[in-house]
């Protein structure tokens, strides 16, 4: 026996009273249908949220016990906050599904029963190596050549994807925010934010993380730390006052919300640029954080660009498939395939020449879909690589 973490949230698992909303709902404004991408994909109740907090319910009352097939109904959740966004539950009182997931999960390693293997190798090349690829290269080897100031107010908060993998939104970033003539510095020794060891229920290695890069924020004496990727947002703004024990004594800023602030300023000058161009809100930066407008904002910014939308859009926007801290794509590749495949076409669909987004794991699932359709040719871009190609 354990002490359930899920007890935690309790309220919220005992609260629900299966209406069903997050089941599924047509929206006539906008003529959509669906709540949750993974029992559109599954088709069974318990996928959906009234059905995971039927089975969360289950497990607090003693009714049902935590074993593999749980285990297997929890790394399905993509934990992308639709349901929680429908939910229609009196006195304005939400349930939040996601977060009832991410305390079984920590249940489920607790006991052994998680996570699965991937995201088991996963959090060991974060511990071996302090980023989530086990690269043991510089992390800083993107920046050589760019100088970049050793102490400054405005710190970019650079992430494993952007460090490693998409090292062009980590210059792009850098050149914007020096054309702008923003002074910023990184960190010597930045990590992992830990977004998938929150998500996947190794909340211990989330903690050291987190406590590791909040000591060196402040070490930095930065004021202000601005990411480009949502996941490491939502992460350090929300998740890191809790593993830390502490309030932030810093502010945390989407590139999205700063640029936004420089464009105001007329700090940041476009030149023209014609693309049709049609942005996907990743789920832990649209419906986790609240920000949908800013990065249309800045592509509707630039002359030339002609935005144009998806039907599911902002805080109906379909997840991409890969799960916050991009948990089902490892667990469950093809259901998250499946998923962005779906959420692809419908971009696809807008006849937009460009698909942005602000996710590197958007970007990752979204690109990996693309090569497994045919007849979809729309061109993928992060957001401030985006922006970066179309500056004065
Ligand atoms: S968080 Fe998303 S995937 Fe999970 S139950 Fe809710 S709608 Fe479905
Ligand atoms: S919409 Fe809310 S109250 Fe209704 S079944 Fe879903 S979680 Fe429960």
């Amino acid at each position: 026996m354990i002490d359930k973490a899920l007890a935690e949230i309790s309220e919220d698992i005992f609260r629900c009273y299966r209406c069903g909303d997050c089941r599924e709902m047509w929206r006539y404004i906008t003529g959509t249908y669906g709540s949750c991408p993974v029992r559109e994909e599954l088709r069974h109740e318990h996928y959906c949220g009234r059905g995971r907090t039927a089975v969360a319910r289950a497990i607090l009352e003693n009714k049902l016990s935590y074993d593999e097939s749980v285990a297997d109904l929890a790394y399905s959740d993509l934990c992308c906050w639709h349901c929680t966004e429908v939910c229609t539950l009196l006195e304005g009182y939400k349930i939040r599904v996601p977060l009832i997931t991410r305390l079984f999960r920590e249940d489920l390693v607790k006991l052994g029963l998680g996570p699965p293997e991937a995201l088991k190798r996963l959090a060991s090349n974060v511990r071996k190596s302090g980023n989530r690829f086990g690269q043991m290269t510089q992390r800083r080897a993107w920046c050589s050549g760019i100088n970049i100031s050793p102490k400054a107010e405005v710190l970019l908060f650079v992430g494993c994807n952007a460090s490693y993998i998409y090292t062009d939104i980590a210059k792009a970033a850098a050149a914007t925010l020096k054309k702008a003539g923003v002074d910023f510095t990184l960190l010597s020794d930045e990590h992992c934010c830990g977004v998938t060891q929150i998500w996947d229920g190794q909340k211990q290695i989330a903690e050291e993380l987190a406590n590791h890069n909040v000591r060196a924020i402040s070490d930095a004496g930065a004021n202000v730390v601005v990411t480009t990727c949502a996941e490491c947002y939502h992460t350090i703004k929300f998740d890191y006052p809790e593993l830390t024990g502490d309030k932030l004594g810093f502010e945390v800023l989407h590139i999205s919300e700063f640029l936004s602030d420089l464009i105001e300023k007329s700090k940041i000058k476009f030149r023209e640029f014609r693309k049709k161009v049609v942005y996907h809100d990743p789920c832990q930066l649209g419906r986790g954080s609240n920000i949908y407008e800013q990065p249309r904002k800045i592509l509707s910014a630039i002359p030339g660009v002609e935005m144009l939308e998806m039907k599911r859009n902002r805080a109906n926007s379909w997840c991409c498939g890969s799960g916050a801290g991009q948990v089902v794509r490892l667990a469950n590749p093809q259901l998250a395939m499946n998923i962005a495949k779906d959420r692809l076409q419908e971009a696809n669909n807008t006849q937009a020449q460009t698909l942005v987004t602000s996710c590197p794991f958007c970007l990752t699932l979204l690109s990996a879909a693309k090569r497994s359709m045919d007849k979809v040719d729309i061109e993928l871009s992060d957001l401030i690589t985006f922006v970066s190609q179309t500056l004065e």
